[in-house]
Parts: C-alpha cells; sequence; structure tokens
C-alpha cells in the first residue's frame, strides 16, 4: 500500500445535492489534489429506497460541475456500500466471536419500559452476560467498554466521550441487515482510507465508530468534522426552509467556479484579505486545521457577490456560451434569436448580471415582435404629461438622426432640458415603449442595436395604445 492519503466521499442519495454535500467533497477534493492522494467516492445506498441508479448518476454529474471529475487519475470509484454487505456482516460476526459484542432480544418497547423503571434513557445492556446465541429477530450489539474515548479531530481539537454516556448500540438489526455505523467503518477499513473528512453531524457517531476500529485492530483514520451551514436566522440548512439543492443554484445560472470559491470558504478562508482567488491557489493553501468550527452562514446574497465578480471576470466568448443553455426556456419563438444581435447586448448584460438565469428577460425584447408590456410599468410611466410628448418627439427625431447611443442620448437630453425634466424621467415612457419593462439593459446603447425602423415602429405603436 502506498504512503499517500486516502479521502473519501460518501453520501447517502437523497435524490438531490446538497450545498453541505458539496462543500465537503470539495475540501476532500483539494485535500487530493495538494497531497497527491486520492478521493474515493462511496455512495452509502444501503437504505433500499434510496438506491436508484438515477440518484447515483446525478450524485456523479454533480461533483463534475464542481470539477470533480470521475475520469481523473486520482478520483476512484463509484462503490457502493449495498455491494459489500457480506463483508459488513462479516465484520460483525469477528466482532460477536471476539467477544466486542452480543446478540440481544429485547424489543423496542421492552427497552423502553426498562428505561422507564429505572429512569435511565437508551438501552441498559441487559443482554451483556446472557449469552445469547444468535437467532431470529436477535439484534447484535456492541459492547462498549469503560473508560473514555477521546477523539482527535483536525477541526474540533481533543474531544473526549465518557463511554458511559456510549449505549451498547445495534451492529446488525434483528434482520440480520448492518447498520450504518458498523458498514462506514468496514467500507473505510477495506478502501484503505486515512483520513474522514465529513459533516459535524457524524461527530457524535465518531466515538462509537473509532472503538469498531478499535475492536477491528485497525488504525482509526484522521478525523475531521466539518462546520454545519446555517441560514440566516442561524439555523441549520434545512431542505424544508432553505434552498439547499446544488441543482437550483446551478439552474439558477450560478456558473460552477463561483460555488466552488464560495462554497470552500465556509468555514476556511485564503490568505489576505480576497477571498475570490483561482482554484489552484485554495488547492496549495488549503488545510483543515485552519478550518473555523463555528457554524457557517450560507449566505445567498455573498454567493450571488461571487458569482458577479465571476460572471465579469469571464471573456465576452466564455460569457456568451454560459449563456447558451439558458435560452432554453426563453420567451422568444426560436427562429427570431439573431446570434450577432446578442453578441452586441451581451457585454450589456455581462457587467449587470448577478445570474445567468437573469439574461434572457434582459434581452428579450430584442427577438420578441412586440415586447410583452409590463402593464404596471406602463401605468407609472405613461400616466405622466409629458408621456405622449417625449414619444412623439423622439420617434420623429429617431427617423433622422445620426444611428449611434451617443447621438440617441444627446436627443433625449436636449428635448428633457427644453422642458425642464430629468433624464431619468422622460427616459420612463420610451424604455417601456421599447422593451416592456422599467429597467434592463441601457437604454440607448439597446436602441442603436434595435435599430432604426423597428424604434420607431414600437414607439408609434405605444403612441397608438396612448391615443
Ligand atoms: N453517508 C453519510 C452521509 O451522507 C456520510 C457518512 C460519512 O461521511 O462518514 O451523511
Amino acid at each position: 500500500m502506498s504512503d499517500s492519503p486516502r479521502y473519501r466521499f460518501a453520501p447517502s442519495p437523497t435524490g438531490f445535492f446538497h450545498v453541505g454535500g458539496a462543500r465537503t467533497a470539495l475540501y476532500n477534493w483539494a485535500l487530493t489534489l495538494r497531497t497527491g492522494g486520492t478521493f474515493v467516492l462511496r455512495i452509502e445506498d444501503t437504505d433500499e429506497s434510496r438506491n436508484s441508479p438515477e440518484w447515483t448518476q446525478g450524485i456523479i454529474d454533480a461533483l463534475a460541475w464542481l470539477g470533480i471529475d470521475s475520469s481523473h487519475p486520482q478520483f476512484e470509484g463509484p462503490y457502493f456500500q449495498s455491494h459489500n454487505a457480506d463483508l459488513h456482516v462479516k465484520a460483525a460476526h469477528r466482532l460477536y466471536e471476539q467477544g466486542n459484542a452480543y446478540w440481544c432480544d429485547l424489543t423496542g418497547e421492552q427497552i423502553q419500559e426498562r428505561a422507564k423503571a429505572s429512569g435511565k434513557q437508551g438501552y441498559d445492556g441487559y443482554s451483556r452476560d446472557r449469552g445469547l446465541e444468535p437467532g431470529p429477530g436477535r439484534v447484535l450489539r456492541f459492547r462498549v467498554p469503560e473508560g473514555a474515548t477521546v477523539v482527535n479531530d483536525l477541526v474540533r481539537g481533543r474531544v473526549e466521550f465518557a463511554n458511559d454516556t456510549i449505549e451498547d448500540f445495534v451492529l446488525l438489526r434483528g434482520n440480520g441487515t448492518p447498520m450504518f455505523l458498523l458498514a462506514n467503518v468496514v467500507d473505510d477499513i477495506e478502501m484503505n482510507i486515512t483520513t474522514v473528512v465529513r459533516a459535524e453531524e457524524h461527530l457524535p457517531n465518531t466515538p462509537k465508530q473509532q472503538l469498531i476500529w478499535d475492536a477491528l485492530g485497525v488504525t482509526p483514520p484522521v478525523w475531521a468534522h466539518v462546520p454545519v451551514l446555517v441560514n440566516e436566522q442561524r439555523k441549520k440548512l434545512s431542505k424544508r426552509r432553505d434552498k439547499v439543492a446544488l441543482e437550483q443554484y446551478r439552474s439558477e445560472g450560478i456558473l460552477p467556479d463561483a460555488m466552488v470559491n464560495y462554497l470552500m470558504t465556509l468555514g476556511w478562508a485564503p490568505a489576505g484579505d480576497e477571498e475570490i482567488v483561482p482554484w489552484q491557489r485554495i488547492v496549495d493553501e488549503f488545510r483543515l486545521e485552519d478550518v473555523n468550527h463555528s457554524p457557517a452562514f450560507f449566505d445567498i446574497k455573498k454567493l450571488n457577490a461571487f458569482n458577479g465578480d465571476y460572471i465579469r471576470a469571464m471573456s465576452l466568448d466564455a460569457f456568451i456560451d454560459a449563456c447558451q443553455p439558458f435560452f432554453a426556456d426563453a420567451p422568444w419563438p426560436t427562429q427570431r434569436f439573431n446570434a450577432d444581435v446578442f453578441k452586441k447586448m451581451a457585454p450589456l448584460l455581462q457587467t449587470r448580471v448577478v445570474t445567468l438565469s437573469e439574461v434572457p428577460a434582459m434581452v428579450d425584447f430584442m427577438f420578441i415582435e412586440n415586447p410583452v408590456i409590463d402593464e404596471d410599468a406602463w401605468a407609472k410611466t405613461m400616466s405622466s404629461d409629458f408621456a405622449a410628448d417625449v414619444l412623439r418627439d423622439f420617434a420623429a427625431s429617431v427617423e433622422t438622426c445620426e444611428w449611434n447611443h451617443d447621438s440617441l442620448k444627446a436627443l433625449l437630453e436636449a428635448w428633457t432640458e427644453s422642458r425642464g425634466l430629468k433624464l431619468g424621467k422622460t427616459q420612463a415612457p420610451i424604455r417601456v415603449a421599447i422593451t416592456g419593462r422599467t429597467v434592463g439593459p441601457p437604454l440607448f446603447e439597446s436602441i442603436e442595436v434595435l435599430g432604426r425602423d423597428e424604434t420607431v415602429r414600437r414607439l408609434q405603436s405605444a403612441l397608438n395604445r396612448l391615443a
């Protein structure tokens, strides 16, 4: 066996990919790349309701989107926990034979009754010395030794658990199937895992698992439990309350690089003041010892700000390419889309959008025959006493003016000044006539791209509606 570290990411398929899981995977991946180690993907699919091939593919696709490519030479797997069931059972029997485990026939109800009677919660070790043989419905429990279990965690530091607070936990269920705690350890041993980086919610499992490692005679791995992600109310992110699915951010137009960079900073920061840094720098600098153990706020506003920065940093061509998937449900008829027009508009959008999914709604007026008028915007902007005048006069002057955004702007500025008005006000009815909305890309640049005839036609049609 080589000495290079072996990390693993061991998701239980849930039908969607949690952003917290994404961060755990990235921490493991960054370490793998820096240390020349191996990243093992193990799908923990022992819950039968959870092993559908689509879910596995969903995990592989999500990892690939994050840049964790399953064809990379340092990537190993996927392995499936369900395929190792025999090994799990074998290890359980070994623990029994060694005296580290015993059979128990108490039902859940009986355990509860005993707990009630004694006033002590949980299982009381009733069958420890009853010498039961295996039998139908009997569970196999681990015999937790006396003393204390010390977990040395790279993030949490030294955590000591008194063993009398750990009940004799179940290794095999009454139907003979292995429990997560055991399966997870046996797989880690089998896959020669040296470092376990996982969510903090598993910390309470760790002393139990470390006892299993010890009982199986294998040195436990290096542990690192990374902090939970919380929402604005400092509550743990939950799929019922919060937006936690990576796919959702992806479909809203968060760029993978922005997501990766942002996730890495949840509990860790690169040296210096700058948080937006290239992936290679993250790989070079990331250390588990530097991960903070307090809960990390998953701040969507900050993620969006990262995304905006990443969008601004793209080349124009890359931006145009990245926008293409978002045109699939765009509101214009496909045949009216014009790539040259979009290319002219793209620089105006690239400086403004926060996510790529905003793009179609910012340019749809270019590719729709008649802009869809937002009625509130119409009511707000067309009720002024100058609306008809500005539309009519502007329409008349654009018929003949020099065709570029500077002269278009100069025209409207002159008109606005002559009336003692403000450009912000006089622009509004024109914008609604041209785009249907009150907000959008810079108006005069957009008009320049739209062209003279179409501009006049839209101004006329707004005037007709006003009359
Ligand atoms: N399958 C576990 C989960 O998805 C992870 C266990 C581990 O990382 O040790 O929470």
